[in-house]
């Protein structure tokens, strides 16, 4: 698979084989302009640029973590958790794909070699704390962002303006509102 580019209405796309013309708007040719005052006729599609692939791969990449991310919060009432775990779960899913992996990793790396009763166990519990506070805190400031932005504290208006992972969507998926 190949990536291409159309010039006339500027769709990127992988295929086989180069098309004739676009699969998005059919054109075959498009008029470009010359420093001659003439117009020249080109090939609509043609191979896509170093630039264009990388955008590409950017735009697939956060298709494929937003059909993730949201795979994962439809996922949790499957498993048997309280209000306040269900309601962290969805806090954390969330926390999580908005924050650079790096700090993700650290947090998880102290969080799981923990055994039970071991000083290590206390360190876990201490770190927990924190990332339940620092999650909260991002949550609502968040959320509250996004009704600024959408310019009401209506969360089912403020969710209705927003992407299906914005935290005003995941809010919505709490079983109480509890902020
Ligand atoms: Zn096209």
């Amino acid at each position: 698979m190949d990536l291409y580019f159309c010039c006339a209405c500027s769709y990127v796309f992988k295929a086989e084989i180069m098309p004739e013309s676009c699969p998005a708007c059919r054109q075959a040719n498009v008029f470009a302009s010359t420093d001659f005052g003439k117009k020249v006729e080109l090939p609509a599609v043609r191979p896509a640029s170093e630039a264009e692939m990388q955008a590409y791969s950017d735009a697939e990449k956060a298709a494929y973590e937003e059909k993730a991310f949201l795979e994962w919060i439809d996922s949790l009432p499957s498993y048997d958790l309280s209000d306040d775990e269900y309601h962290m779960a969805l806090m954390l899913l969330h926390h999580f794909k908005t924050t650079p992996g790096l700090y993700t990793k650290h947090f998880i790396g102290d969080l799981l070699p923990a055994q039970k009763g071991s000083i290590e166990e206390r360190a876990a519990q201490a770190i927990a704390r924190i990332l339940h506070i620092d999650v909260k805190e991002a949550f609502t400031s968040r959320i509250n962002r996004e009704r600024q932005d959408a310019g009401t504290n209506d969360i089912a208006e403020v969710a209705a303006q927003t992407p299906p992972d914005s935290a005003a969507n995941v809010l919505r998926k709490f079983r109480r509102d509890e902020l």
